[in-house]
């Protein structure tokens, strides 16, 4: 893979700027691409954009707000509540948003002549996205293979960590600290340790603190 051209499905958080390290590690060269879907905070995209530079990576950022054309949600609309009940989708949910994410990142990759795909989504934490599972993500390379008569290799370094194991794997690429202060997980668009009181900065936090417990410990 070290000779090879990847590209990252990258929003500026603490996944996927996790990915971005790893991509930089295991790949020649590394580009970009970020969804501009109408997140309700444009702080966003700015944060995408400069950890892409800090990173020196080519960034690509693409035009998605058909997205919320289709389908509003708590992600893009202020009146709509970030919410979580028991067996219910989270409001944050977008139905096919990663099967349009990850089909567009397939159109770029083929334009930029990059084989692989890297995707931060991940199965261990799952909220519910029916999309961000691994079975789905197989079936889609499959499908992004026959649509381009391609050999696409789509990864998911973090599939099977829970929040705790992504800060050890960032931590391992000597990026803990950079994914601390300069990502944005939040939902009120807080960066680095965010409002501390919405579902993603509680789950972000609590990994945190139990993987410096860890390696405390250690
Ligand atoms: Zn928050």
């Amino acid at each position: 893979m070290k000779n090879e051209k990847a590209i990252v499905v990258f929003s500026g958080g603490q996944d996927s700027t996790t990915c971005l390290f790893w991509a930089k590690k295991n790949f020649k060269e590394v580009e970009a691409v970020t969804f501009d879907y109408g997140q309700r905070h444009i702080a966003e995209l700015e944060c995408a954009r400069r950890i892409a530079a800090d990173l020196a990576i080519q960034h690509h950022v693409l035009d998605m707000s058909l997205l919320n054309q289709l389908a509003p949600n708590a992600l893009t609309r202020k009146d709509i509540k970030v919410e979580e009940k028991e067996g219910e989708l989270p409001s944050t949910f977008v139905p096919g948003r990663n099967l349009l994410f990850l089909s567009f990142a397939g159109v770029l990759a083929s334009q930029v002549a990059a084989k692989h795909i890297i995707t931060g989504v991940c199965e261990t934490d799952f909220s519910g996205y029916p999309d961000c599972r691994d079975q789905f993500v197989k079936s889609l390379n499959v499908t992004l293979n026959l649509s381009m008569d391609s050999q696409f290799v789509i990864h998911t370094p973090l599939m099977w960590l829970n929040k705790a194991e992504t800060w050890k794997l960032a931590d391992e690429l000597g990026a803990l600290e950079y994914v601390r202060k300069q990502t944005l997980t939040c939902y009120e668009g807080v960066i680095a340790d965010g409002c501390g009181e919405c579902p993603a900065c509680r789950l972000r936090k609590r990994g945190l603190e139990d993987y410096l417990a860890e390696r405390q410990g250690v």
